[in-house]
């Protein structure tokens, strides 16, 4: 798996366009007042940076050699900025500029568990510090070192652990190596007729350890559950040893050590295996598109379908703002595509009576046996109706699907062009839906007109659970020519998670703590949780050398 650009998302050569999306420029225009025909402002060239020397001190290097051998050990310039950050909108601006943070000083690659163990072992001995490195698509702050760290960092990336070693086909349990990547852990299971059914919009390039260490979520987690569900034992190198929780489906064991793992961002060790939920691949999965005549009918609407017998896999409703924005992202459509549109438009005006400025876009997903999904889909279709909703069949659903990996590539896009885009997302019971969407809305753009930007903030509703949702809001602008882009974005930014832990939602769903984060997380837990935390990373690595900083 190649690496990631070393300034941005994804792969060099692959970028957004507007050019094939004739309503986005128009629309972008509109709602940020952005001209996106403008030249671009290409990041800093990386002969440019200026990369400090490493402090890798002889003892150390020849440790981590002998771990791994020297093939797998890197100083080369690139491999230690490519470890430096993750791909939080922070890390992008500041990567762009040029303004580069305490970067490692080593990447090392180990090739087996044991190679984990000896690398850790000479990184204590050495008062080194470690950072586990996934795929690097850390959105909160989960990987940089911090800025005034003095010891020597070591950045280990669990690239070549990358197997799917066993299936358990009578328990539908898969043993899988921590450093396998989303696309190549579906390859290797479809072989064999399984699938994880993980599917975050990172997935090209995350790992299965990084979705652990962050207690990630998929697009089909309604189906198939959120890795925290999804992950049965673990193998994790610790300061203490191989810590081990066997791969059972449920125990009465005290606290849950499993649970501890998941979402520790590497602050109690390296892990380097993990025993999954597989299911067959499903014989059928199609994902419908729908409408809906407002957000409230859209969002009881999905209430309705998670209380109900309906299982599906997925469930997604887009605000208003974030509809009109989908509609001005559709490629080119075709003289029949307008035809269909307006034939629509007009059905829906006149005989549902929407007005289409508060109308709204949903996708369910459907996988399993044709009867199961037929099932299914009547069932949905029995509670869409009650809500005045409208299925417009599978082609919107279809285009979603494909499209879903290429949209985290628009914050460079927007960057290029000198506007901000990003995300903050919450969860919270049914009940506090609409009070914390309200908050949220009102705090951003209270924000937005505080800085007196041009901004657009949009919402869509993901992951439903027998108790409620995610919620997962966009917010872009256009910060003031000449000022601080990462101070007006803070205060954006600040404003919606504020929201989120006043209202009773918590900091994030699926994103993790890191530093981003770090500071929402007592409001969120309470100080006795934060107390608790703490005891847990010092007991667990008295040197503070695994990660220090992150989380608390
Ligand atoms: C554009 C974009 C879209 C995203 N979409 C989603 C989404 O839909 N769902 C979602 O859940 N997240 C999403 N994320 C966030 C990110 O992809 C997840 O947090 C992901 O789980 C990180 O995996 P990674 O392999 O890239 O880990 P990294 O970014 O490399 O690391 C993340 C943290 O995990 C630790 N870590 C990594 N591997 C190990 C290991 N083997 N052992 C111990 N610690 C380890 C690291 O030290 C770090 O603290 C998105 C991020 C971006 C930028």
């Amino acid at each position: 798996m190649a690496a990631m650009k070393w300034w941005g998302w994804g792969l060099e050569g692959v970028e957004f366009t507007h050019e094939d999306k004739p309503d986005l420029a128009p629309f972008i225009k509109k709602v940020l007042g952005l001209d996106v025909g403008l030249p671009v402002t290409p990041p800093t060239r990386f002969q440019d940076l200026h990369i400090p020397e490493p402090n890798l001190p002889d003892g150390l290097r020849a440790a981590l050699e002998q771990a791994v051998t020297a093939a797998f050990v890197s100083v080369d310039p690139l491999d230690r900025v490519v470890h430096a950050r993750g791909k939080s909108l922070r890390d992008l601006i500041r990567q762009r500029r040029g303004d580069l943070p305490r970067v490692p000083d080593v990447v090392v690659s180990p090739g087996s568990e044991d190679e984990v163990t000896a690398v850790l072992r000479a990184a204590l001995d050495s008062d080194a510090v470690v950072i586990p490195f996934g795929g690097g698509s850390s959105i909160s702050g989960s990987l940089e070192p911090p800025a005034a760290e003095t010891r020597p960092v070591v950045s280990v990336d669990l690239v070549r652990l990358d197997k799917l070693l066993a299936i358990d086909r009578h328990s539908r349990l898969a043993r899988v190596q921590a450093g396998v990547f989303g696309p190549d852990l579906e390859r290797q299971l479809a072989a064999q007729g399984y699938t994880l059914g993980h599917f975050p919009d990172s997935f090209p390039h995350s790992t299965l350890g990084g979705w652990i260490a962050t207690r990630s979520s998929g697009m089909q987690s309604d189906r198939y559950g959120d890795v925290a569900d999804l992950v049965r034992g673990l193998r994790v190198v610790t300061p203490s040893g191989t810590l081990i929780t066997r791969p059972i489906p449920a125990s009465s064991t005290g606290p849950s050590v499993r649970e501890m793992l998941l979402g520790s961002e590497g602050r109690l060790g390296i892990i380097t295996e993990a025993t999954v939920h597989v299911r067959k691949l499903p014989e059928r999965r199609t994902i419908l598109g729908y409408l809906f005549p407002t957000w409230s009918d859209g969002l009881a609407a999905m209430r309705d379908i998670a209380a109900s017998e309906a299982s599906v896999s997925v469930t997604r409703i887009s605000d208003a703002h974030e509809t009109q924005f989908s509609f001005a992202t559709r490629k080119h459509p075709t003289l029949l595509d307008r035809l269909q549109s307006t034939a629509l438009q007009a059905f829906l005006k006149r005989r549902l009576n929407y007005d289409l400025d508060q109308m709204c876009l949903s996708f369910i997903g459907y996988e399993g046996s044709p009867g199961h999904v037929g099932q299914q889909r009547r069932a949905v279709g029995r509670i869409v109706k009650r809500h005045r909703g409208l299925c417009i069949g599978s082609g919107p659903g279809a285009l979603y699907d494909q499209k879903k990996f290429d949209t985290p590539y628009i914050r460079d896009f927007l960057l290029d062009r000198g506007a901000l885009g990003d995300v903050s997302e919450t969860a919270m019971p049914w009940s506090r839906l609409t009070p914390v969407y309200d908050a949220v809305i009102a705090a951003g753009s209270g924000a937005l007109a505080a800085l007196g930007v041009q901004g657009y903030l949009m919402c869509h509703l993901s992951h439903s659970y027998h108790a409620g949702a995610c919620l997962y809001f966009t917010f872009a602008f256009s910060p003031t020519p000449g000022g601080d882009m990462i101070a007006e974005y803070d205060v954006v930014k600040s404003a919606i998670q504020q929201a989120f832990v006043d209202n009773g939602a918590t900091l994030s769903h699926h994103h993790a703590v890191g530093t981003e984060h770090a500071q929402w997380l007592e409001q969120d837990i309470s100080a006795p949780g934060v107390v608790m935390l703490k005891a847990l990373f010092e007991g667990t690595d008295p040197g503070k050398q695994l990660n220090p900083g992150k989380i608390v």
